[in-house]
């Protein structure tokens, strides 16, 4: 158990000295939002996690895009450009330094004059970004992958909005950790959702599935990179329903997000994923994946 602490704690990254607050780079320590903010009373706005290699963001565009979705889904008007939001990237990245790390970016309603579940007319969003360093996965981690835990969705029903009301995947994350696992596998009913914080893929006799997009699931950025790696390797991907029962007899199961990239997971319920190791798919992958971000970024 220590051991699994101890591999988990490398996700847990501190906040680089800078960030973004409404347009101007300033020290993360002095950033200050007003506690009347409606992402703040309300969970009303919407984030992106977009990850950087070598000071470059990897699918941008991608990411703005369901930015974008997200803001229209909530009926919050974009404060940016596309052009001023790339410019802001930039300079949030270039202030920390560039190379590798995260960007999170959360758009919120803004600050009203009180609490009224209806925004009040013409707010003006409140934006805020910062940056954390990111590491490639350890080699241990590599080695021996991670452990998941299949639970129940207790999430709401428009998983495909980037909402900031995180608590559903902050109570399953710590059910997992509890469980002893890394991550958790959601389920509804018979249905693979998606995990917590991750998109899942499942390998079965060499053949790659991962479920559609639907309310259900997030529009994984990552899942478009991994989907042009299994292209690149010439590996067919089945974009299906997965049905829960389909899991313990998988013989690999990856998840995939932005910051972690694809891992296996070779554990799920405290019993062995096929082989009970990284999978020869997934190695595959993993390898085409670190070109594809040495192409794209690098
Ligand atoms: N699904 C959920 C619920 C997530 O929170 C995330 C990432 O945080 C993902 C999937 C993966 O999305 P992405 O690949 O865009 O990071």
């Amino acid at each position: 158990m220590a051991r699994k602490l101890s591999l988990l704690a490398q996700h847990m990254a501190n906040a680089l000295p800078h960030s973004l607050l409404n347009g101007a780079i300033v020290p993360t320590n002095d950033a200050r939002i007003s506690p009347l903010d409606r992402g703040f009373l309300f969970g009303d706005g919407i984030y992106e996690v977009v990850p950087v290699y070598a000071g470059k963001p990897l699918r941008l565009t991608a990411h703005f895009d369901r930015l974008q979705d997200g803001l229209d889904a909530l009926e919050i008007a974009n404060p940016y450009s596309r052009a001023r939001w790339a410019e802001l990237v930039h300079e949030l990245i270039a202030s920390n330094g560039g190379g590798d790390m995260g960007v999170y970016l959360e758009v919120s309603r803004g600050a009203g004059k009180g609490r009224d579940f209806l925004p009040e007319p013409d707010m003006q969003p409140t934006v805020f970004g910062f940056c954390f360093p990111i590491t490639p996965p350890k080699p241990e981690l590599l080695a021996r992958g991670i452990a998941a835990a299949t639970l129940e969705d207790i999430r709401w029903q428009r998983c495909d909005i980037k909402s900031i009301a995180l608590v559903g995947p902050v109570m399953l994350k710590m059910e997992a950790k509890r469980r002893g696992a890394d991550e958790a596998i959601l389920v509804r009913g018979e249905r693979l959702a998606e995990g917590s914080s991750s998109a899942v893929f499942v390998v079965k006799n060499g053949r790659i599935a991962t479920p559609p997009a639907s309310h259900e699931r997030l529009p994984s950025i990552t899942r478009l990179v991994v989907g042009d790696v299994l292209d690149a390797l010439k590996l067919p991907l089945e974009v299906r329903e997965v049905r829960r029962g389909e899991l313990p007899a998988a013989d690999e199961i990856w998840i995939a997000s932005s910051t972690r990239e694809a891992l296996p997971v070779t554990s799920l319920d405290g019993k062995a994923v096929g082989e009970g190791g990284p999978g020869p798919v997934w190695r595959r992958v993993f390898d085409e994946f670190q070109a594809l971000k040495q192409r794209e970024a690098g």
